[in-house]
């Protein structure tokens, strides 16, 4: 089975959420399974060349692309995926890529993906090299589907390629100006309203993918239910239903060699089940490294996130400081996103400083300390399509509390007093009161030091590696191509 796998980050060279740490890791899993898989990226201004082993290919120079009537060139840089042997293709223009972040609001934003999709498929072009699969993901890469049955549909090299399209967020979709269409090379009389490319007036790219793919997935099954009602749909629930039979939900998986706490690199002491009580010292280790002050009973939150209103804390919002005031507890927050959620953490933090630490920004180091450190995980997402940070919570022993949605109800299963299944906290309704009583549950819980460790272990006991889910993609992909 030949994949080429395109996306728009990949860890570790480029990553702002968890699309960059699946489309790190699936390959190398898909590898295992036997498939030849090339993985292609932009090559953004960040991405170190050297420190990553990558090289400029001597054949893949200076070849040429149309913008609209602009002639463009780029280059490729290849290497191998880190602990693998997936190879990855980096396509490098730097008119288009050395900027200060992998997205950006410029004007262009819609040029910069129409290169590097075209780029792909030239790329592919010029190694000869058929595809059985292409697994596109997100809209920064969906119109490679439409690329494939219109521009690109002369060359018998792509005959028989069927395309995949794995949606990881609905909520952000590509869409530009009508205009955009002109700049795509695409056939522009195929943009009308109502067509594959058109979305409110929009030039969509994500509408083209999801129409043009031979099979469409999301990333838990339950968001495969829910993006086709109006309330999570975000505009294209209608055309998400008129493809219901191609639609399927794939929970992602996480990639151990980078989220073990028997192995992780970050943390200072490693534990595992049979030695849990090692645990406790990397919530030492947090609480010092944050100047806190350390007590076994205080019970320590953690969040991890973008914050964007996706993630729930508008529920947060109205009872933070009461909650704060009133609990013995502490609240470690890393993220960075919009203004008012950063003023919400920033002012909490002011109004109580031993209780509530507040990073802004991105730092990896962090994110693995708060994860093994913490007792409790916090995550109320309005939606939420699969979410990595509870599975990697689940895993380190760190009891998530999160609101059932999305990949959060497929992943964390409410703890109940009788049923002893659960391994964490979760609720349904979008309400701060909700989320409130849900954490006095777990607060309470937590005084029971015998019952929080069962909850912790029936986390830790999930499997959630990449073999699974990666075996039930490798079956879609025999499936489309027989
Ligand atoms: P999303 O893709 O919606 O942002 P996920 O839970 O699927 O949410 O994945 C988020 C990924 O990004 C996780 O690996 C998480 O640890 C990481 N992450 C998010 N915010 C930060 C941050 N501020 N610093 C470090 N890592 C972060």
């Amino acid at each position: 089975m030949k994949v080429a796998f395109a996306c728009s980050e990949c860890f570790p060279y480029v990553k702002t959420g968890g699309l960059g740490d699946v489309c790190g890791s699936l390959p190398k899993s898909l590898f295992d399974l036997g498939c030849e898989i090339k993985v292609f990226l932009p090559l953004y201004g960040g991405i170190n060349t050297s420190n990553h082993k990558l090289s400029l290919s001597d054949e893949l120079r200076d070849i040429p692309v149309m913008i609209g009537n602009s002639t463009h060139t780029f280059n490729v840089w290849t290497g191998k995926l880190p602990n693998s042997e997936v190879d990855v293709y980096l396509i490098d223009n730097p008119h288009y890529f050395h900027r200060e972040l992998p997205y950006t609001n410029d004007r262009d934003e819609d040029e910069r993906f129409i290169l590097f999709q075209q780029a792909m498929l030239i790329t592919i072009q010029y190694l000869k090299w058929s595809p059985d699969i292409i697994h596109c993901n997100d809209w920064q890469t969906s119109l490679i589907p439409a690329y494939l049955k219109t521009t690109f549909a002369w060359d018998k090299l792509f005959e028989s390629t069927k395309s995949v399209l794995s949606i990881h967020n609905i909520g952000y979709q590509g869409r530009f100006s009508p205009e955009s269409i002109y700049n795509s090379n695409l056939p522009v009389e195929y943009f009308y309203p109502y067509s594959p490319f058109e979305l409110d007036n929009s030039f969509c790219f994500l509408k083209a993918g999801i129409v043009y793919s031979d099979i469409i997935t999301t990333v838990s099954p339950t968001y495969s239910e829910e993006i086709q009602t109006e309330e999570f749909g975000a505009g294209l629930e209608g055309v998400l239903k008129s493809r219901s039979g191609d639609l399927y939900g794939i929970l992602n998986g996480i990639d151990l060699d980078v989220w073990n706490p028997l192995t992780d690199h970050y943390i200072k002491t490693h534990y595992s089940i049979d030695n849990l009580e090692d645990k406790e010292e990397n919530k030492k280790n947090l609480i010092n490294r944050i100047e806190f002050k350390y007590n076994e009973d205080t019970p320590v939150f953690g969040i991890i996130s973008r914050l964007t209103g996706q993630k729930g804390f508008d529920l947060l919002k109205p009872i933070l400081h009461h909650l704060l005031e009133n609990n013995d507890i502490q609240l470690i927050v890393l993220g960075s996103g919009e203004t008012q959620y950063e003023e919400l953490f920033r002012s909490a933090q002011y109004a109580f400083p031993d209780k509530l630490f507040f990073w802004s920004g991105y730092n990896t180091e962090l994110s693995h300390l708060i994860t093994a450190g913490s007792d409790i995980f916090l995550m109320p997402s309005h939606y939420e399509p699969c979410g990595l940070n509870q599975m990697y919570s689940l895993n380190y022993g760190t009891v998530p509390i999160v609101r059932k949605t999305g990949g959060l109800a497929d992943t964390v299963k409410d703890y109940h007093e009788f049923d002893e299944k659960g391994n964490g906290f979760s609720f349904k309704d979008y309400l701060p009161d909700a989320l409130e009583k849900t954490i006095h549950r777990a607060l309470y819980m937590f005084k029971d030091k015998k019952i929080w460790k069962e909850i912790m272990i029936r986390g830790m006991k999930e499997d959630f590696s990449w073999k699974i889910s990666a075996e039930k993609y490798m079956d879609l992909y025999k499936k489309i191509i027989s």
